[in-house]
């Protein structure tokens, strides 16, 4: 099973939930980090790190030789990437996405492959949580191809949770596609229902099961649970706001090992998404 853990924003207490649940589960669990702009599951799992490979992309480069500026490659380039001169060709790796276009285009064979690094990706272990997560280099705009690279590392038995990236664009959608089931973290303030709606709008075009939790359920007002009911999301779990947890948080604790109301919650929370799942489909509105 592939859960995914995901918000419309930052700052829900997305990481919190997906390591904690991780962690208070005592069977092998696969956990990726998909944040791969922000990774910091590491710093609360903090799991032993044994591997560490660069994740590069193909990019083109034209060989002046057989290219007779003919244009067709700039011309399908979406990303600037390829600059057809009267005199010569250029590309701008860091522009490229890597789609592939030019090289199915070129009528002279004059585009070939090289590789640029644009990330890492890293592995380790944590008891019998197995670790992975991508960390994109500075500036590059392509953690969409890394997102998938880390999904390699998905278990083919057992649980697998994604601690997917904030927001829902393109790389959100990434580290959704495939999963079994979407755990939304929210906070009830105009943003975070807004920012809900959006990311159960892209659960949803996928055709996800979705539930919700609460984070700091008691600070705001009720119009996320009014949401959820009238979109037949279940809520599973809704979390006061707690200066205990918000300390042990800023210390980098796990809340689980801190506080035992926090073991309880997420093994009742990862109860509570079996039972969901059996009770298909769930939060499809
Ligand atoms: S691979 Fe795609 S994005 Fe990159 S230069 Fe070629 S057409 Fe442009
Ligand atoms: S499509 Fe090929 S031949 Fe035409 S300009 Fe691009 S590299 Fe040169």
């Amino acid at each position: 099973m592939i859960i995914c853990v995901a918000s419309g924003k930052g700052g829900t207490g997305k990481t919190t939930i997906a390591t904690n649940l991780a962690a208070a589960l005592e069977e092998p669990v696969h956990f990726l980090d998909c944040d791969v702009e922000e990774p910091n599951a590491h710093l609360f799992l903090r799991p032993e790190m044994s591997d560490r490979l660069d994740f590069a992309v193909e990019v083109p480069q034209i060989d002046l030789n057989k290219c007779t500026l003919c244009g067709k490659c700039q011309e399908i380039c979406q990303f600037n990437a390829v600059a057809i001169l009267p005199e010569t060709a250029l590309t701008f790796p860091e522009l490229c996405h890597s789609c592939g276009g030019c090289f199915l285009v070129c009528p002279e064979d004059a585009v070939v492959s090289t590789r640029r690094v644009v990330g890492q990706v890293e592995t380790g272990r944590r008891g019998m949580i197995t670790f992975a997560h991508g960390r994109l280099r500075v500036g590059e705009a392509m953690a969409p191809p890394l997102i998938r690279r880390l999904k390699q590392e998905v278990s083919p038995h057992g649980l697998t949770i994604i601690d997917a990236p904030p927001g829902t664009s393109c790389p959100v959608v990434t580290a959704l596609w495939g999963a079994d089931f979407v755990l939304l973290v929210t906070e009830p303030t105009p943003f975070g229902l807004n920012d809900l709606e959006l990311a159960v709008g892209a659960a949803r075009e996928l055709k996800l099961p979705c539930a919700l939790v609460i984070n700091r359920a008691d600070l705001g007002d009720r119009r996320v649970q009014e949401y959820a009911a009238r979109e037949n999301l279940p809520v599973l779990l809704e979390i006061p706001f707690d200066r205990e947890a918000a300390a042990a948080y800023a210390q980098g604790k796990l809340l689980v090992e801190a506080l035992p109301r926090w073991r309880q919650w997420m093994t009742a929370l990862h109860d509570s998404m079996i039972e969901a799942l059996r009770g298909r489909p769930t939060g499809h509105g």
